[in-house]
């Protein structure tokens, strides 16, 4: 099978804080990745990375037909902002907090990215727009506010906003840690719909019961490297001793 996403080498340094020491992986389309680690490890980094919210110092990042060679980029202009915008639309990104544009109704969040960004027809926009509310379970809060929602609500609107912009791969960054513990299942729920529908998901999380449901392949990130790499058996039984001390700690 070829693999959705590839990423090679990476290496990201805040000033002098060497936070990414040469991560990498590949996953195949249609699979989990569970990303774990302790905190500060550089996951964030790596996800964030994928869609170019952050810039790499080296290192190569492709999705499907998109990539780029952060050490050797592009040299025109142009051509580097083709390659980020090509990077960039191939990945949805779902943060911790859902970031919805709160003067804009429900629908109006989920249509503003594929008309103004994607030029697509505002009524298919809509229709697709309904489709995927329904999918995450929000059918006829259309025209709500995001204030006049739950958190668990919100977040399952900023999964659809995600889904509307149709990117092959969805990146979600701890997407139920901002989230009060009743309101966490709701949106666990719509991500394990996703798995099944077999969406290419990468996901940073802490909830490691969840991980163990969804995981095709999990990454545990520790000081800026991969340090483990496997199936779901490394949240089980993994080979790497500072896997099994993290795995001890948050379970
Ligand atoms: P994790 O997601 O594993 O908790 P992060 O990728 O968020 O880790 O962060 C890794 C390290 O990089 C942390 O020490 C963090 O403080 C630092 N860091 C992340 N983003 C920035 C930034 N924009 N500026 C400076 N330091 C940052």
């Amino acid at each position: 099978m070829t693999d959705l996403i590839e990423v090679r080498g990476l290496e990201k340094s805040f000033g002098d804080h060497h936070v990414l020491r040469g991560v990498d992986f590949t996953a195949a389309a249609g699979t989990v990745t569970v990303v774990l680690g302790p905190s500060g490890s550089g996951k964030t980094t790596v996800l964030r990375s994928l869609n170019v919210l952050e810039t790499p110092d080296a290192g190569l990042v492709r999705i499907d037909d998109a990539v780029l060679d952060f050490g050797a980029p592009p040299a025109d202009r142009a051509s580097y902002r083709r390659a980020v915008t090509a990077l960039r639309a191939r990945s949805g990104m779902i943060f911790q907090a859902h970031n919805l544009f709160p003067h804009k109704t429900v629908l109006g969040n989920l249509v503003e990215g594929p008309v103004q960004v994607q030029r697509r027809d505002p009524d298919e926009a809509a229709a697709a727009a309904r489709e995927l509310l329904a999918q995450v379970g929000l059918a006829g809060r259309e025209d709500a506010y995001p204030a006049q929602l739950s958190g668990g609500q919100q977040q399952r609107v900023g999964i659809a906003r995600a889904l509307a912009l149709r990117p092959e791969v969805l990146l979600l960054d701890e997407p139920t840690s901002a989230l009060d513990p009743e309101l966490v299942g709701e949106v666990l729920a719509v991500i394990r719909d996703l798995a099944a529908e077999r969406w290419t998901l990468v996901i940073v999380t802490h909830e490691v019961r969840f991980a163990r449901e969804v995981a095709d392949q999990v990454l545990f990130i520790d000081d800026g490297v991969v340090a483990e790499r496997g199936g779901p058996e490394v949240l089980t039984d993994p080979r790497e001793e500072r896997t099994r001390r993290f795995l001890a700690r948050v379970l």
